[in-house]
This record gives C-alpha cells, sequence and structure tokens, in this order.
C-alpha cells in the first residue's frame, strides 16, 4: 500500500496551487490520469481576474457584486468576498512564480473587458493565460520534486471514507494495469469539470467528473449538478472555444439579417452581457431562423479589430479558425455556436475547501476539493468569464493551507487493501465480462445527444422526463457492451468506458436536480417555468445516491451578506 501525508488527485491550476501549499512540511503526491501539463487549465484562453491596485476605478467590492448579480444570486456571498479579496495577492504570487502577463505601455500587468465585469479586471497573458498559469505552477512543482511524488497517468476509481473519515483513494496504474490503495491523512480532489456528456463542448477528454462521480458513490452529495454553462462561442459543430477575449477586445455577434442582435436582449452590455444570457439570445436567433443562411450558426466578427491587434492578443484564437474550420479571423467572420463550458455544481466546500455533506456544514475529516469540481459556492447558478482559473487558484491555495493548519490532527487510518482492491476490481471485472452486442460508442453518442437537446440551453418538463427515461435506458444498455481491448497495458478502451459509465451516472443527476428545480435562473432556463422564483428556489440542491441507488434531493440554503436578491439586467 503506497502511503503519503497528502494525495491530491488532479494536476491543473486547482491541484498543482495545492500542493505548493503543502509540499514545505507534509509528504506530498499529486495523482493525475493525464501528463499533468495536459491537464484542462492549459485550455484556457482569456484571462484571470483580479481587481489590481493599478486599476483605480475598481475595487473587490465592485468585483464582488458583478459575481453575485452574475451567479444570479445564488453564489455564496461570504465565499464570493473571499475570493475577490484573495485575487490581486493570488494574481502577483503567480507573477512572482514567473507567470509571463501580457503588459501594459508603462509596464503592469495589462488587463481587459470579459462578460458580465464591470470594469476591465481579466489579467491575461495573450490569450494562452490558462497554459501560462499551468506552466508556471508546472515549473514550481519541478523545482520541489523531492516533495513532490508525482502519479501521471494513474486513474482515481474511488475515494475511501468511512464513518465520515476520508482515508484515500484506489488508483488504476494506466500503463501497466495495476491497482494500487493510496492511503493519505488527506485527500484533495481537484478533478476539474463534467462537460463532456454533451454533443458541442469546448471540454477536454478528460472532463468527465470521475472526482465527483468517486465523492457520490463514497456518500458525498453533488451540489447544483442543474447548473451547466454554455459558453456562447464555440467552433461551428467542433464546440471548439472562441475566447470571450475576442468579444473583450470588441469583437461583434451577428446574426443572418447582418444584425447585431444583441441590442434586443441586453442593450448596455451586449455581446459582453453573462454567458447565459448571451448563449440563450443566440440560440433564441437560431431557433427563430435568423441563423446564417437559415442555420444552426450566427457569426463572431473581428474583421473591424485590425490584423495588428489580433495578431497580438488573440493569436491563439485565430490559429484555431484557420486549424479546425478552415478561416482566418481576419479575413472572414467565423462560424459560431453555443458550446457546453463549465460545470457550476460539484462537491460541495466550506471556504477552506472542505468537504461538507449537508446544511448544517458537517465536514468529511481529512476530505478537500478545489478548483471546478468543487462547488463552494462561488458561481452560483452562472459563473463570469476569469472567474474560474481564479477560484482554482484562490481555493487550491485555500485548500492547502487549511490542510496545513490540521495537520496536526491528522492520522493516517487504517485500510482494508484486499476489501478496496477486490471491490475495484469487481467494477473493472464487470466491463471486461459483460456479454452483449451494444456498442460503447453508439452509448456515448446517445448520451451526448439527448443531454445536448433535452438538457441543454432551454429544458422543460417534457424533454427532461425524456431524457431521463433515456439515460436509464443507456445505462441498461452500458451493461451489455463489450469493449475489444483486453489487455492490460494502456487500455484506453477500459479508461473510456469507466469514463462513460461516470457520465451515465453524473448525467442523471443533472437531470434529476434539473427536473425538480421549477424556475429559471442563470444557466438553467425552464420553458415551463421563465421566471426566477427567489421564494421558493433561492437554495442549493443537495443531491445524495441513495442506499437503493435513486436519487435523493435535499437543499442548503445560500450565504447573502451584502447583496439582496434584485432583478438582473443588463
Ligand atoms: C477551452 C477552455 C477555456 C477556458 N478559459 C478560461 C479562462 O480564460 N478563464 C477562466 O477563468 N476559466 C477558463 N476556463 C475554465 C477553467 O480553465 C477551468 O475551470 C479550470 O482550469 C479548472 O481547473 P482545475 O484545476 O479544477 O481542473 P483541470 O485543469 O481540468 O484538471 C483536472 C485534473 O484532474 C485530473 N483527473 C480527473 N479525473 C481523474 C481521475 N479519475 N484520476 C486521476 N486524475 C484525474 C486530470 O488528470 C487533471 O490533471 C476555460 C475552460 C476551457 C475548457
Amino acid at each position: 500500500m503506497v502511503t503519503h501525508d497528502v494525495i491530491i488527485v488532479g494536476a491543473g491550476l486547482a491541484g498543482m496551487r495545492a500542493a505548493l501549499e503543502v509540499c514545505g512540511s507534509l509528504d506530498t503526491a499529486i495523482v493525475s490520469k493525464v501528463y499533468p501539463t495536459r491537464s484542462h487549465s492549459g485550455a484556457a484562453q482569456g484571462g484571470v481576474a483580479a481587481s489590481l491596485a493599478n486599476s483605480s476605478d475598481d475595487s473587490w467590492e465592485i468585483h464582488m457584486y458583478d459575481t453575485v448579480k452574475g451567479s444570479d444570486f445564488l453564489g455564496d456571498q461570504d465565499a464570493i468576498e473571499m475570493m475577490v479579496k484573495d485575487a490581486p495577492e493570488a494574481i502577483i504570487e503567480m507573477e512572482h512564480m514567473g507567470c509571463i502577463f501580457s503588459r501594459t505601455g508603462d509596464g503592469k500587468i495589462a488587463q481587459r473587458y470579459f462578460g458580465g465585469h464591470s470594469r476591465p479586471r481579466a489579467c491575461y497573458a495573450a490569450d494562452r493565460t490558462g497554459h501560462a498559469l499551468l506552466h508556471s505552477l508546472s515549473e514550481q512543482v519541478m523545482r520541489n520534486a523531492s516533495k513532490i511524488k508525482i502519479y501521471s497517468e494513474w486513474y482515481i476509481l474511488s475515494l475511501i471514507v468511512h464513518d465520515n473519515i476520508c482515508k484515500g483513494v484506489v488508483a488504476y496504474d494506466i500503463k501497466n494495469g495495476r491497482l494500487e490503495v493510496l492511503r493519505g491523512k488527506a485527500v484533495i480532489f481537484a478533478t476539474g469539470g463534467y462537460g463532456r456528456a454533451f454533443r458541442i463542448t469546448s471540454n477536454a477528454f478528460a472532463s468527465t467528473g470521475d472526482g465527483i462521480v468517486a465523492a457520490y458513490r463514497a456518500g458525498i452529495p453533488l451540489e447544483d449538478m442543474e447548473f451547466v454553462q454554455f459558453h456562447p462561442t464555440g467552433l461551428y459543430e467542433q464546440g471548439i472555444l472562441i475566447s470571450e477575449a475576442a468579444r473583450g477586445e470588441g469583437g461583434y455577434l451577428i446574426n443572418g439579417k447582418g444584425e447585431r442582435f444583441m441590442e434586443r436582449y441586453a442593450k448596455s452590455m451586449m455581446e459582453l452581457a453573462p454567458r447565459d444570457i448571451v448563449s440563450r439570445s443566440e440560440q433564441t436567433e437560431i431557433n427563430e431562423g435568423r441563423g446564417i443562411d437559415g442555420k444552426n450558426f450566427i457569426y463572431l466578427d473581428l474583421r473591424h479589430l485590425s490584423r495588428e491587434k489580433i495578431m497580438e492578443r488573440l493569436p491563439q484564437v485565430r490559429q484555431l479558425g484557420i486549424d479546425f474550420i478552415g478561416i482566418d479571423c481576419i479575413e472572414k467572420p467565423l462560424p459560431i455556436q453555443p458550446t457546453v463550458h463549465y460545470s457550476m455544481g460539484g462537491i460541495p466546500t466550506d471556504r477552506d475547501g472542505q468537504v461538507i455533506i449537508n446544511d448544517k456544514g458537517t465536514k468529511v475529516t481529512g476530505f478537500y476539493a478545489a478548483g471546478e469540481c468543487s462547488c463552494v459556492s462561488v458561481h452560483g447558478a452562472n459563473r463570469l468569464g476569469t472567474n474560474s482559473l481564479l477560484d482554482a487558484l484562490v481555493f487550491g491555495r485555500r485548500a492547502g493551507q487549511s490542510v496545513l493548519e490540521s495537520a496536526k490532527d491528522f492520522q493516517l487510518h487504517d485500510v482494508n487493501e484486499d476489501t478496496e482492491i477486490t471491490s475495484a476490481k469487481t467494477e473493472i471485472n464487470t466491463i471486461f465480462n459483460a456479454s452483449g452486442n451494444e456498442n460503447m460508442n453508439n452509448i456515448r453518442n446517445g448520451l451526448k445527444d439527448i443531454m445536448m437537446s433535452e438538457c441543454g440551453i432551454f429544458r422543460n418538463r417534457e424533454g427532461l422526463e425524456l431524457c431521463l427515461n433515456k439515460i436509464k435506458g443507456l445505462q441498461d444498455r452500458f451493461k451489455k457492451a463489450k469493449i475489444t481491448d483486453r489487455s492490460k497495458v494502456f487500455n484506453t478502451d477500459l479508461i473510456e468506458s469507466i469514463e462513460l459509465r461516470h457520465m451515465l451516472e453524473y448525467s442523471e443527476v443533472i437531470i434529476v436536480s434539473a427536473l425538480a428545480r421549477e424556475e429559471s435562473r442563470g444557466s438553467h432556463a425552464r420553458t415551463d417555468f421563465s421566471k426566477r422564483d427567489d421564494v421558493k428556489w433561492l437554495k442549493h440542491t443537495l443531491a445524495y445516491k441513495g442506499d437503493d441507488g435513486e436519487i435523493e434531493l435535499k437543499y442548503k440554503p445560500v450565504a447573502i451578506t451584502r447583496y439582496q436578491p434584485e432583478e438582473r439586467k443588463y
């Protein structure tokens, strides 16, 4: 059995940031199913938010208000306050670690506008911000190589929690098919998002919600899973992200009639309204026949920005257009459609990243979560762009600090290695031994299509019920699906099947949570309940896995400190 003081699962921004915090005095391990710098954080483009001292008319209070309003008043305001206050320090710290932020003429960190932010507060490294941040952290992790053991391409299958005490994880070494128990005094999950269950998504192949499913199966509820963010500008049919930075720099959205249609939906913020609003507006234009040539897309027009500005500030955006769709945005507008982008829901934590399991704040000893897999909740019903890299940095660090502070109280707990390994083996063997004629790809495609069409930007009872039935059918079919590769070495067939099983499981939680929430708030838009309903629904959903496998829903209140809910206008 492998033993460490702290086991961090995930090597994105949240995981690596947490590791740097604890590695000075605790024996630290990072486990990642992909090579660390291939984590999805590296794909982030547009920026990371902070009200820096050099932006004279910005302040943490304004950043906080923008975030609360952006969240459609579902974000927990105590946590948001903490995040926006920590933000400037988090950025300066990254700068000191070597992150190459873009600069103003007088050498300060440059900042640009982003959706829903009333001030230009996105710090950026051209349009490769996530890449710059992730690699800076990775360099620091390398520098501390003697203190941080990295298990690269190890896949976590389950979380070991008994009597509310977390004891470790069970991992599968992808290189040789070996199962291993990793025992730790504390476990931090930083396993990222779950957007891959949808047909059109900007998410990496690895964003399959493994961490949240492991927690859910271990008895931990999932919070606010119904809130799945669509980003307004994915490349048509590919879903690949064209950063909001393109609109932050002044790009227009144009419909089939040549109109800048955002005028109808958000007169003051136009293209830079929050993502839920812009995505709904685009979809409405498309649904009402005003897509380009009546088709399923509209245009993002950057031509007026000039070649020089595009080459300097948006080089990756330009290259993505050329590589994936054969269009150079300097010369032609880009065909785009909304793409599933971010998971507001996840593992409930307190402001120090410790996992809590109910409305009374009961903690799981030794278990923490940070970054996109967690729900603190700083994003509520809709995240503002650039607040997520910030969330991952701030709460990755806080989770690390909190582990450090509690370390003296931690101990290693006994784990029955045989039982844990046997149960993981059984999980794997059910896939190897399945007999039937079903095909994993067909099941995956079925899932993606139905989630996209019935649990997407617009939802209603009829569609969600259809979706739920279909998913249950897909779960049954999964049991009869065979895989062809039976080897132990780099069996990606097996890994993708396990990921599919996870997607089928959390998709059901998304749908059941969405069916129950009979209102429209942030990214959750019900055509049969089109208004926000603060009387009944100003609360967080907690979805538990019942003993019979059925989902049980409970709720907990929203933390409201400074800003009372008001109508959301832009
Ligand atoms: C294309 C794109 C652009 C974005 N641009 C921005 C932006 O400009 N600004 C912004 O604020 N946000 C942006 N976001 C969102 C932001 O990048 C993410 O929310 C954030 O990076 C998540 O970081 P993380 O550390 O939580 O997880 P990730 O970076 O996703 O890392 C997850 C880690 O968990 C590991 N893992 C997962 N499952 C397992 C398992 N079973 N076993 C072992 N390891 C596992 C993975 O290997 C990986 O290391 C963007 C997102 C996308 C998809």
